[in-house]
């Protein structure tokens, strides 16, 4: 399905709260371009303070996750809120709030030694390029181009796939203006979110989740959840989308929250 063709988020609650029904919903919100602007540079993007609050009302009651490419500490520091569960890296790493015990690290060394080596390739390869920013954390590494003039792109992308190919374990996927290396893993942020959900015991007849994300990588969820949740695509997409309704940027995605907070609920708070 094309973005465009997908209702509006903000115009179908009454018929996502049908799809709830009698479940409580869980939140699985990316973070850049999500639940905060995105910026040129990665470690300029900040969650404004708006979103911060909705979120954390949202989480007093409600199974709120922040599943986002970026490095689990980094991710927590942006955020900033000790309620909510983390899902890092693109759901390689997971931690939940202080004494949940809740905790996942996918891959090892070895996956951390290639991506050792890859990030090595790459400083040396493409630090003569300007605008190229490397990223490299715990269990992935994005080369971030945004700052890249036009025509030096598709060199970034050729060294890019060639330090990926002689590197053996790692695997290439695109982002929005970045090339993500990561582990060559059954693993993604849909697992991330299905993951979390088995541990926490969340069943279906119980939870209802409600994924929303902007890029390639929120495909993921939107298709693990598919039968079960809602997801909804922020902006104009990646291209044809799994996801069931769309908003325009993080302000309606802020706006969209807010309807849940609002929402008067009878439920009994879950346990998580
Ligand atoms: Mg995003």
């Amino acid at each position: 399905m094309t973005v465009s063709g997908l209702p509006w988020a903000l115009d179908s609650l009454p018929e996502i709260e049908g799809t709830i029904g009698a479940r409580k919903p869980a939140f699985f919100l990316d973070f850049d371009g999500t639940t905060a602007p995105l910026a040129s540079r990665p470690e300029q993007a900040k969650m404004p303070r708006a979103v911060r609050e909705v979120l954390a009302e949202l989480a007093g009651d409600h199974l709120v996750c922040v599943v986002s490419g970026r490095d689990l500490a980094d991710l927590r520091r942006k955020v900033d809120l000790a309620t909510v569960y983390y899902a890092g890296d693109h759901g390689y790493r997971i931690a939940g709030p202080p004494g949940s015990g809740v905790e996942l690290e996918v891959g090892g060394l070895e996956e951390r030694l290639a991506l050792e080596t890859a990030s090595y390739e790459l400083e040396r390869r493409l630090h003569t390029i300007e605008g190229v920013v490397i990223e490299a954390k715990g269990a992935s590494l994005s080369v971030h181009y945004r700052l890249v003039a036009e025509d030096q792109r598709p060199l970034v992308e050729r060294i890019v796939r060639e330090v990926v190919d002689s590197t053996p374990g790692l695997r290439l996927t695109a982002g929005k203006l970045v090339h993500e290396l990561r582990p060559h893993l059954p693993w993604d942020k849909g697992r991330a979110v299905l993951w979390l959900l088995g541990r926490l015991r969340l069943h279906r007849d119980l939870v209802c989740p409600l994924c929303v994300g902007d890029d390639l990588t929120d495909e993921d969820m939107f298709v693990a959840v598919r039968g079960w949740g809602v997801s909804v695509i922020v902006g104009e997409g990646p291209g044809p989308t799994k996801a069931h309704y769309r908003l325009d940027d993080y302000g309606e995605v802020l706006e969209f929250l807010r309807t849940f907070v609002d929402r008067k609920s009878d439920k009994p708070p879950l346990s998580v």
